[in-house]
């Protein structure tokens, strides 16, 4: 049997197609914590999906024929995705599918299963609405929720045996030293890039960055956030010595002029663990910078962790006003946020996010800005804040009676729409910062 682990592409016009003044929007989605789209010109951000990568090694170390296509890092067409399917022939394909991308995601399901192919879905968005994704789409044959690398494999053998369930319900590893190290693809490694944070990696000497997991779960429950969906509210991490393992086979298959990038979801919580990461990492000699929180570390291990190769760190601020970010449950105080990043400075990537369009002013957004300008950091992205399904802004609103489709989905886009559209297509990857 053979199982394709899918990454589908997502491509969405603005404006008359091949037009001279429309835009090719492309999405973002498997390992995007926030799946959005940006100019299909602009390249340059791909995170590496962590999932796919994870599913696609464990199912080939159980003896399935697996297949990673990513399909979105590759900038594949849709007909050229369909070739590869139509080349490779699965008996499965296994596709996450997103918020933004949903009507995207489900045709490309159907022609899936006219091709005869079994399809299942996962995702955060098929988790939390799998039930009626089964009851209006007869061309799903299963859904996969959350992590999926243990129900992939049960999937395969009940396919085997003519028994495919419905739906399987969470069954995610609790030990992760006891995962294999995930799939990367020798032709798409150097394209997983993330040129608005870790912004240091960008310029190492060989620009090979390689995007490495430490934990999962999470210890927040953040709005806005929909990691828990895929947690299942789990926190759970790899021990030092299993990240070493990983690194050194990182080196001894990319060589050591790499810059690891943790896209982490716990890697700096706790001073004592961190120190023992970073300990890995130096005794490598490498270079390296991480996705994390600003106050979960004191001063002297950040110091520590500068002091052994760390070149940037990515931290979620959200916004410059103390209520917003108690609004959105971030539960970081900015005070001592500002603090530390004016002891940090420079090796500090911002993440702002805007509260959404109906409760933002003028005067908050200013917070942030200003915000940024006293932090010192040395970047910032910015986006809209979007209910992504299952983040708890996401089941507010559905409380208010609100539908997916009264929702817009893509915090990228909004954020852009209000500039000169005719600029995107141009627009440098430093102009996001
Ligand atoms: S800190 Fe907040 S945004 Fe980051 S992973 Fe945890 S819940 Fe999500």
């Amino acid at each position: 049997m053979k199982i394709i682990v899918a990454n589908a592409p997502c491509y969405q016009w603005q404006g008359q197609p091949y037009q001279e003044d429309s835009i090719l929007w492309a999405w973002r989605r498997s390992g995007s914590r926030w799946s959005h789209s940006i100019p299909n010109s602009l390249g340059g951000y791909h995170q590496y999906p962590f999932m796919l990568g994870y599913t696609t090694s464990y199912l080939l170390e159980n003896g399935i024929n697996a297949m990673m296509l990513d399909s979105v890092a590759a900038r594949h067409t849709y007909c050229q995705f369909f070739s590869i399917i139509e080349k490779n022939k699965p008996d499965i394909v296994i596709t996450e599918i997103s918020s933004g991308t949903l009507q995207n995601d489900l045709q490309i399901a159907k022609k899936l299963k006219d091709f005869g192919t079994t399809v299942i879905l996962t995702g955060n968005y098929a988790t939390v609405n799998y039930q009626s994704l089964l009851k209006e789409y007869n061309f799903v044959d299963s859904i996969i929720r959350g992590e999926y690398e243990k129900n992939s494999l049960q999937a395969a053998i009940d396919w085997e045996h003519n028994k495919l369930e419905k739906y399987y319900d969470y069954n995610i590893f609790q030990n992760l030293d006891e995962l294999p190290f995930p799939y990367r693809d020798d032709n798409l490694i150097w394209l997983y890039l993330d040129k608005v944070s870790g912004t240091a990696g960008q310029n190492q000497k060989s620009g090979r960055k390689i995007f490495i997991q430490s934990s999962r779960g999470c210890a927040f429950e953040c709005k806005f956030c929909d990691w828990q969906v895929l947690t299942d509210h789990k926190i759970r991490k790899r021990s030092p010595e299993s990240v070493g393992l990983e690194l050194d086979y990182l080196i001894n298959r990319f060589g050591n002029e790499i810059f690891i990038y943790f896209d982490d979801d716990m890697f700096n919580f706790g001073d004592k663990r961190t120190r023992l990461i970073t300990d890995e990492l130096a005794k490598r000699t490498l270079n390296w910078g991480f996705l994390g929180r600003i106050d979960t570390n004191n001063i002297d291990t950040w110091k520590y962790m500068i002091e052994r190769g760390l070149k940037s760190a990515s931290v979620g601020i959200e916004s410059g006003d103390q209520e917003i970010v108690n609004e959105m449950n971030k539960k970081l105080d900015l005070t001592e946020a500002l603090k530390m990043c004016q002891a940090i400075s420079k090796d500090i990537h911002l993440h702002l996010s805007f509260a959404h369009p109906e409760d933002s002013t003028e005067e908050q957004r200013q917070k942030t800005y200003d915000f940024y300008v006293k932090s010192g950091a040395k970047s910032k992205s910015e986006s809209m804040m979007v209910p992504l399904a299952g983040s708890d802004y996401y089941n507010e609103l559905k409380l208010k009676g609100k539908t997916d489709k009264d929702i817009e989905f893509d915090g990228y886009k909004q954020l852009l729409k209000n500039q000169d559209i005719s600029k995107l297509r141009s627009i440098k990857s430093d102009d996001l910062r």
